[in-house]
């Protein structure tokens, strides 16, 4: 007969392959767990990789309309949230900057005191940076040069630096192209081709030289023993045997992502499960659950502290330009323009143009319809006066050739809230529905610094046609809503991000994140991950008895 733990299907389910998930997956199979990782996005590879975005289908996920991608974007009232979807979560599509954020940042929002955040966090940054090769970009392109000038220009050259990225670099002098056998993992990961400057990254690399995901962490999980399940969608997880808290284990319920009609229903069952299905998966996820009665006791503050990491999504189009901008890495460099406020040099590789397609010329003024009313009589001069310079900026056609998009972050505090509700338009199931007060769809200095990038470059100021129609700020960096905290009152999970009401149940990704980080995110979740994992024991010590603790005082 079979010992009780292992009649259940697995010891842990991790539910979403992205940086929290990739992590948990990797160091609970390296602990000796049989661990399965249920992902709904597709596995992606240099073969199958879209050349451009306007392949649409390839690019975009939507699986209800046919796009079987690796990119979304999710509309709400207050923001729009750009995201990843693949086996690798967000990193197949993301620039693979990894920063660490200012210490600051663990002395704010609900995890402040909590634990020695800032003693043992920098061990974990560390791990998580050699696991995913993260170095000093070296190859800087025309995009990245233009910002060096500028900030010069306004005072803030000190400020220029050369992004850390998670690519395999070719030496600074040396051509890249050149496959290698595998040079991170002492010959247990696979072979790698360094980095040709594409400027492709957030389009998948298709050269086999930005470090996803499922060439580290994942990878190694698999190779250790992890079963992947793609194209799978987990829609219930309940207690097993009808225990309450979960002290039984889990039983977890999936579909098939991909498909419409016939959708394999699938049932797993786990001792534990770790929620790593992003700050908008996990939060959609536990919603559906603690509404259909599934895990009732989940925290009353689900939803609640949502940042969308102050964020604006703005850039200058050089209409002819002499050089492609599209050259470097998605993320070459950055500077700070004043203490709080980053911006970084980013670019989409030549080509790839249909974000062309909600850009447009910059426009200021309070938000509504004067803002509108503004940005149309600004058109209607523009294309008055300089009627081709207008046509050739509005035009998608080498868009990415001639755009620097300028992302600019700042570590301020400010979030809104999710809950979960029918809408008027269709009042047949429920949805994640944004409300609270809302984000600032541009940040004044950013845009100044915009207009006098484009007079340098002799460009023009362009930013999000949503923030200007809708007053709706883009982000890409969502982050919080099951924060950590100090009891159920104030969060979702605690200090070790166990989940408060239940036993065996963490959260591993951006949902926990508890305060704007004012740096890309990946890092700081690989990092907060990585710690979680380090408390779980060898899988032969595990007593299964793990819960959530209710802290009263500072640990500091
Ligand atoms: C275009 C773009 C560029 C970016 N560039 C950078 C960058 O340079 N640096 C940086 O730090 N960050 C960047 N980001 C943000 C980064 O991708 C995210 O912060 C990060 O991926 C979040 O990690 P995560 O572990 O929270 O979740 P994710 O990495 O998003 O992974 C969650 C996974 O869970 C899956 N999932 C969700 N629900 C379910 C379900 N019900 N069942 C099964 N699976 C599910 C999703 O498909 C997804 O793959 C970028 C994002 C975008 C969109
Ligand atoms: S610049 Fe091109 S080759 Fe380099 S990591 Fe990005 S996509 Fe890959």
């Amino acid at each position: 007969m079979k010992p009780p733990d292992r009649q259940l299907d697995f010891d842990f389910i991790v539910i979403g392959s992205g940086f929290g998930g990739s992590v948990a997956a990797h160091r609970l199979t390296e602990k000796g767990y049989r661990v399965a990782v249920i992902e709904m996005g597709r596995r992606w590879t240099p073969e199958n990789l879209p050349s451009t975005n306007w392949l649409i289908h390839r690019w975009f996920w939507r699986p209800n309309l046919a796009l079987r991608g690796f990119f979304n974007m999710r509309f709400f009232r207050h923001v729009t949230i750009l995201h990843g979807c693949a086996v690798g979560g967000g990193s197949i599509t993301y620039a693979a900057t990894l920063l660490r954020p200012p210490e600051k940042v663990w002395g704010m929002g609900s995890w402040a005191g909590l634990a020695g955040w800032k003693e043992e966090m920098p061990r974990h940054f560390a791990a998580a940076s050699r696991m995913l090769g993260v170095v000093e970009n070296n190859i800087l392109g025309p995009a990245d040069h233009l910002l060096k000038k500028m900030a010069d220009v306004v005072g803030a050259g000190d400020t220029f630096y050369r992004t850390s990225v998670a690519i395999f670099q070719p030496g600074e002098t040396e051509p890249g192209g050149k496959t290698f056998h595998d040079p991170f993992f002492g010959g247990e990961g696979p072979d790698r081709t360094t980095c040709i400057g594409c400027g492709g990254c957030m389009m998948g690399c298709r050269h086999g030289a930005k470090n996803t995901l499922d060439l580290n962490y994942l990878y190694l999980a698999e190779k250790h023993g992890a079963q992947v399940f793609p194209e799978t969608k987990v829609v219930d997880v309940k207690p097993l045997n009808g225990s309450d808290d979960g002290s039984e284990g889990y039983e977890v319920h999936t579909v098939k992502s991909t498909v419409w009609l016939d959708r394999h229903p699938g049932r797993f069952t786990c001792r534990a499960v770790v929620f790593a299905a992003s700050s908008l998966g996990t939060m959609e996820l536990l919603f559906h659950l603690k509404d259909r009665g599934s895990l009732p006791a989940i925290s009353t503050q689900l939803g609640k502290r949502v940042r969308t990491n102050s964020e604006s999504l703005i850039g200058v189009r050089v209409p002819g330009s002499p050089e492609d901008l599209s050259k470097g890495i998605a993320i070459g460099s950055g500077v700070y323009i004043d203490e709080h406020t980053h911006i970084e040099a980013v670019r989409y590789p030549s080509g790839s143009d249909t974000m062309s397609l909600l850009t447009t010329i910059m426009t200021g003024g309070r938000p509504g319809t004067s803002r509108i009313t503004l940005w149309l009589r600004n058109l209607a001069i523009s294309l008055l006066r300089h009627p081709w310079k207008t046509l050739r900026i509005l035009q998608p056609w080498s868009w990415a050739r001639e755009t620097v998009i300028l992302l600019c972050m700042q570590a301020l505090e400010g979030h809104i809230n999710m809950c979960w509700k029918r809408c008027w338009f269709w009042p047949f199931r429920k949805f994640l529905v944004s409300r609270g007060e809302r984000v600032p769809t541009y940040i004044p200095k950013a845009n100044e610094f915009a207009e006098k990038f484009a007079r340098l470059s002799g460009g023009t100021a362009v930013s999000m046609l949503p923030e200007i129609l809708f007053d709706v700020p883009g982000t890409a960096h969502c982050l919080g809503g099951c924060v950590i905290a100090a009891s159920e009152e104030e969060g979702v999970v605690d200090f070790r991000h166990r989940v408060f009401g239940y036993k065996n149940m963490y959260i591993c990704d951006g949902s926990v994140v508890a305060t704007n980080l004012g740096v890309n995110p990946s890092l700081t979740i690989a990092a907060l991950a990585e710690r979680a994992m380090n408390f779980i024991p060898p899988a032969s010590q595990a007593a299964w008895n793990d819960m959530a603790e209710e802290t009263t005082s500072a640990r500091q």
